[in-house]
């Protein structure tokens, strides 16, 4: 079963790349976009100092590009952080905040990664709210309570009309550069918890594009994507291979398919 929203799929490619690679990379991902439906959407979230090279090769393409995360602060004296503003400047259309990584290494809190949600609304950037569990947590039966509460952080600060404008991620921490993916059914159960919490904040909310990110490859994707609930993916390594990436936008454009 599928539904009637459009897919997007978004690369993460958290610290890799390199200028001269990144060329044939991002060419590479422009030019195989361009033979995919109109509903599906397609997003790569480079590193800051590739900005100008992203928007240089994709601009006019069908590949928006992002930021993997954002300052919580406007402007001022914070070293090494990048404000919203900045990213906008570079046309990016989304910023991936409250990855598990930001908060696992960099102890990042679920009222910071709500006010970088609301730093990257105000700059109009569409923020991508990550959200997940640790093993333990999903052994413990605990899943629903994390996964919640960390949406709940983000939602109670936004109002519904800018609730709407969001991507919320889903990515098992267990799952993330491990290969081990959730199973369909897995992820499809807490998307529709996550559905339902999105759908209690407002009509407009309910059809924010839920993303599954975690060990998605070619060969589990249109799986994935044929989930109710699953609106697309939120991709690690594969976004680093042109053509797995590629495949995996085109599970997501026969999932979109199935649904139409
Ligand atoms: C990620 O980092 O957001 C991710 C989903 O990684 P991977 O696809 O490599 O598991």
């Amino acid at each position: 079963m599928s539904n009637q929203r459009s897919k997007l799929v978004v690369g993460n490619w958290k610290m890799h790349g390199r200028l001269a690679p990144n060329v044939a990379l991002l060419q590479g991902v422009a030019r195989g976009a361009q033979a995919l439906p109109q509903d599906v959407r397609v997003g790569v979230c480079v590193p800051y100092p590739y900005f100008a090279q992203a928007q240089a090769l994709l601009g006019g393409s069908r590949v928006a590009w992002g930021a993997q995360d954002v300052s919580a602060h406007e402007q001022g004296a914070y070293t090494g952080e990048v404000a919203a503003g900045m990213i906008a400047d570079f046309e990016a259309t989304y910023a991936i905040v409250g990855h598990s990584e930001r908060r696992a290494y960099h102890g990042e809190s679920p009222e910071l990664v709500a006010a970088k949600t609301q730093r990257a609304l105000a700059a109009g950037l569409t923020p991508i709210v990550c959200v997940g569990e640790t093993l333990d947590e999903r052994e413990s039966g605990a899943t629903e309570c994390v996964v919640g509460a960390q949406l709940n952080a983000v939602l109670v600060v936004l109002s519904a009309d800018e609730a709407a404008r969001i991507v919320v991620a889903y990515e098992p921490v267990w799952a993330i550069g491990t290969g081990k993916s959730a199973t369909s059914e897995q992820a499809q159960q807490v998307h529709a918890f996550l559905r339902a919490r999105l759908a209690a904040k407002g009509a407009q909310v309910a059809d924010v594009p839920l993303l599954y990110g975690g060990s998605v490859k070619p060969e589990n994707a249109a799986e994935l994507f044929r989930q109710n609930d699953i609106d697309g993916g939120l991709i690690g390594g594969a976004a680093l291979k042109e053509g797995d990436f590629l495949a995996i936008c085109a599970a997501a454009a026969a999932a979109a398919d199935v649904a139409g």
